[in-house]
């Protein structure tokens, strides 16, 4: 299978990344998180793909805020010029791993039926464990 490009950006291009993956966006993996940052932020759309990867750009790094709620295993990527939330990241021992927020794509996909899921009973462990099989792997910094 060949990999694609998908780009996104923010409203304001601070925050932009680029999502390669084989898998057509017909079958990508969407879903909404009920966490407490993301059930505030209706419009997202998570998506990941742990045999593609993404790279993120920042124009001015200044202007990225990083949340850091619950567990505090991850980064929540928001621009702090448009407060577009951009995905989330965490770093482990293993790398960089990503979930994005595709709300932000620049072109136009038609996106599967999305499915909500809940993970706030989740343990760490089991947690970090899920995130290293589902997550995008990171290239570059984040
Ligand atoms: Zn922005
Ligand atoms: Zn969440």
């Amino acid at each position: 299978m060949t990999e694609k490009a998908y780009k996104a950006s923010c409203g304001c291009h601070n925050i932009r990344y680029c999502f390669n993956t084989a898998v057509l966006p017909g079958v990508w993996p969407v879903r909404k998180c009920t966490c407490s940052f993301c059930s505030r932020r209706t419009n997202h759309v998570h998506c990941a793909d742990p045999n593609g990867s993404v790279s993120y750009e920042f124009s001015d790094p200044e202007k990225v805020t990083r949340y850091r709620h619950g567990t505090k295993t991850a980064d929540f990527l928001v621009c702090t010029s448009c407060d577009s939330y951009m995905g989330a990241v965490m770093l482990t021992d293993k790398g960089r791993f990503a979930v994005l927020n595709i709300e932000h794509l620049v072109d136009d996909l038609l996106l599967p039926e999305m499915s909500s899921l809940a993970w706030e009973s989740e343990d760490l462990g089991s947690r970090l464990a899920r995130r290293h099989k589902t997550w995008t792997p990171v290239i570059g910094a984040a």
